[in-house]
């Protein structure tokens, strides 16, 4: 009789952005050339990969009691082999392996292409425990590892990893290296993949997407041709840099019918001096000029924006400048933080005098937040009746309902069928609890 092919398997849980939910696709690629498969409980697991975020203090934290936690596996399944990757892995190194019981591998973003071969080597005894992949590649561009997608409705493709820019708050240069821009043709063989595997919403990823440049492409040709890509019905992108929305990337948004009235448009500041001390390398007035010409090319654009307030040296004149700016934009969505000191960002030279205390930093969260909330509710409430084509993801958490986004990428759960999963449906917005929907199928 031939031998029973013992069944591997990997369990891997995201923290952070898309990116990292790319990259973890990307490393289930990685275990699946060893034979392993992905699954939904860590109970069952041979390989645990915990993929971190460092954007925030907040964020590694609650890995580090999560890591706690997993350990307990470990009981049942000693040869258990559990590898921390990711941004956090990435800028702390040695120190998680040496500080963190129970990390078996710590591994950063350029090196998941060796993950499945590394964990198979320590499984069986040719490694011992403890290994570090942490060397930076300014040229792996993970072409020819799979992304083994198995959630959502939503294929996310990364065109560019790294970044260039180097604002003073940001850890992600560090971590990730520069900008490395994918092959064109990559790009559009991964997307046509997707649309086979029945994808139909398309995700383009790049931590400064809109730069994205190899050959004689650039960002607006690459969002044309992935929109023009047979079975494709939406495009999305994120995150762009507000200096790269150039008139051409504005033209393809308005004619190209697959891709989404959408753009994510990070600001941080409306206050000229911390964008300078940023080092954003655009003004307020810059900025809203960009918002201008976005709205005059796109009618209907939803925008949505990124605010860092308590950032040293804020005074309130500069937190007005910014409530001024969230004023005038009105943006549908905004994910507003209070400034969080990360060691390795030249933000921690600045004068300790100049750091904003907790409880002002607080305070202006409080009032930022609760700012952009009347907006939003004044935007989402003005469109209620209106109907929309909305792309069904999941069940919603009230029995008999099933959550999708809009085109504008408006969250909206009505009553259907969890069948109805990565279809379309006509939908009529009937309420709004401010930032998200309730509607009923219109036709
Ligand atoms: S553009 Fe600035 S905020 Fe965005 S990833 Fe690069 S350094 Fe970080």
């Amino acid at each position: 009789m031939p031998p029973v092919p013992v069944m591997r398997r990997a369990f891997i849980e995201t923290y952070g952005c898309q990116m990292n939910i790319g990259d973890s696709e990307l490393m289930a690629g990685s275990l699946a050339r060893q034979g392993y498969v992905t699954v939904d409980d860590p109970a069952s697991a041979d390989v645990i990969v915990v993929n971190t975020c460092a954007i925030r203090e907040h964020a590694e934290t609650r890995v580090l009691g999560r890591i706690g936690q997993l350990q307990v596996h470990r009981r049942d399944r000693p040869d258990l082999v559990l590898a921390v990757t990711g941004c956090m892995a990435q800028r702390l190194g040695a120190d998680l392996l040496e500080n963190t019981a129970g990390v078996d591998i710590v591994a950063g973003p350029d090196s998941y292409r060796k993950l499945g071969d590394l964990v198979d080597e320590m499984r069986f005894g040719a490694l011992p425990r403890g290994q570090m992949l942490l060397a930076l590649d300014e040229t792996e561009a993970y072409e020819g590892v799979p992304a083994i997608r198995r959630e959502g409705v939503t294929a996310w493709v990364t065109v560019q990893r790294g970044c260039d820019h180097r604002c003073t708050f940001c850890i992600v240069p560090y971590v990730r290296g520069g900008e490395k821009n994918r092959d064109p043709s990559a790009v559009l063989r991964e997307v046509r993949d997707a649309v086979a595997d029945g994808y139909t919403e398309v995700s383009l990823l790049g931590q400064t997407v809109n730069s994205y440049r190899s050959g004689d492409w650039d960002f607006a040709r690459l969002l044309r041709a992935v929109a023009r890509v047979d079975g494709v019905r939406r495009v999305r992108f994120t995150s762009p840099h507000p200096n790269d929305v150039t008139d051409e990337m504005v033209a393809v948004m308005a004619e190209e019918s697959a891709v989404c009235p959408q753009l994510h448009l990070p600001v941080q500041s409306g206050s000229d001096r911390v964008l300078k001390r940023m080092v954003r390398r655009y003004t307020a007035r810059q900025f809203l000029d960009t918002v201008d010409r976005v709205r005059e090319g796109v009618p209907g654009v939803a925008l949505s924006t990124d605010v860092i307030v308590g950032f040293p040296g804020e005074t309130e004149e500069d937190f007005e400048a910014t409530l001024s700016l969230l004023r005038q934009v009105r943006f549908d969505d905004a994910f507003l933080y209070r400034y969080s000191l990360r060691e390795g960002t030249p933000a921690t030279r600045l004068p300790e005098g100049d750091f904003v205390s907790e409880k002002t930093s607080g305070r202006r969260l409080e009032e930022v937040i609760s700012l952009h909330r009347g907006i939003q509710r004044e935007i989402n409430g003005s469109i209620l009746g209106s109907v929309h084509e909305v792309l069904v993801e999941r069940p919603a958490r009230s029995a008999g309902d099933v959550l999708g986004r809009t085109e504008t990428g408006k969250v909206v759960a009505f009553p259907g069928d969890p069948g109805w999963r990565n279809t379309y449906r006509t939908v009529r917005l009937t309420s709004t609890s401010g930032p998200t929907f309730r509607g009923v199928v219109a036709s």
